[in-house]
């Protein structure tokens, strides 16, 4: 699509830790409501890449551009005001906190005070978690809290979310459920994800475009049965 059509363009990215190129020449584009699976070898530059476009780290050269804006210098917190939320690697749930607590605190920075209750329902319902409401987050399932901080994320009426391995380690039923609610973040909602993943059989129920990087350089990029079909994806990725 042409460059108004996207809500994400990364033009020249690059991050280097010392002598390290982590982030390696990245242009990348992102159309409006559509679902991209990043995949990669471990150490590939996925994480480092999604944690530029939140402004967690800061790139060494390039420029990223959001809603046709220039975001590069951007501080995170303004970033997530403006539409993009990230469900990182590491979850970031507040394990002391009710399942109903931890969604009030996202709804804090975009929501009026007399729509909390609302919303909170609202958003609990939409992720299986009503009937969990009062339970201490730290009791949940692993599952469950994937899906309490995909809630979380969506509390904050994002326009691009960017998940990091949002199904790693869950059981077969927790990843088709998980897999259910993103299309329909993607297709309902009309939010663009980039999601990192491992599991192919998972990127090929969610995503129609993948993105192969690989020491932080985009090495394909194409449909998922092209990508799949790639020899050079199937030795690098698959270790084929
Ligand atoms: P992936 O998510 O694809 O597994 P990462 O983005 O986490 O890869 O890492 C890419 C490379 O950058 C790896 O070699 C990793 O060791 C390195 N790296 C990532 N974060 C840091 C950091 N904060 N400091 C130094 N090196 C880092
Ligand atoms: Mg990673």
């Amino acid at each position: 699509g042409d460059e108004s059509s996207q809500i994400l363009q990364t033009r020249g990215l690059c991050k280097a830790f010392g002598g390290l190129t982590a982030t390696d020449d990245v242009d990348f584009g992102l159309e409006k409501g559509e679902l991209r699976c990043l995949i990669g070898p471990n150490g590939a530059g996925k994480s480092t890449f999604l944690n530029l476009v939140t402004g967690q780290l800061e790139p060494t050269a390039g420029k990223i551009y959001y809603d046709g804006h220039d975001i590069t210098e951007m501080p995170s917190h303004e970033r997530v005001g403006r539409g993009i939320s990230m469900k990182f690697q590491v979850p970031s749930i507040y394990e002391g906190l009710s399942v109903a607590q931890n969604v009030r605190i996202p709804l804090q920075q975009v929501a009026d005070g007399d729509e909390f209750e609302s919303r909170i329902r609202e958003i609990l319902d939409r992720f299986d978690l009503l009937a969990e409401r009062q339970t201490v987050a730290s009791a949940l399932s692993h599952g469950q809290q994937q899906r309490l901080e995909i809630g979380m994320a969506m509390a904050l009426e994002p326009k691009l979310m960017l998940l990091d391995e949002p199904v790693a380690g869950l059981s077969v039923e927790e990843t088709a459920e998980i897999a259910e609610l993103l299309r329909e973040i993607a297709e309902d909602d009309g939010v663009a994800l980039v999601v990192i993943e491992h599991d192919i059989d998972f990127v090929e129920s969610i995503a129609d475009r993948v993105t192969v990087l690989d020491q932080g350089s985009i090495f394909r990029e194409g449909s998922i049965e092209a990508v799949k079909a790639d020899p050079e994806v199937k030795r690098i990725y698959l270790g084929e």
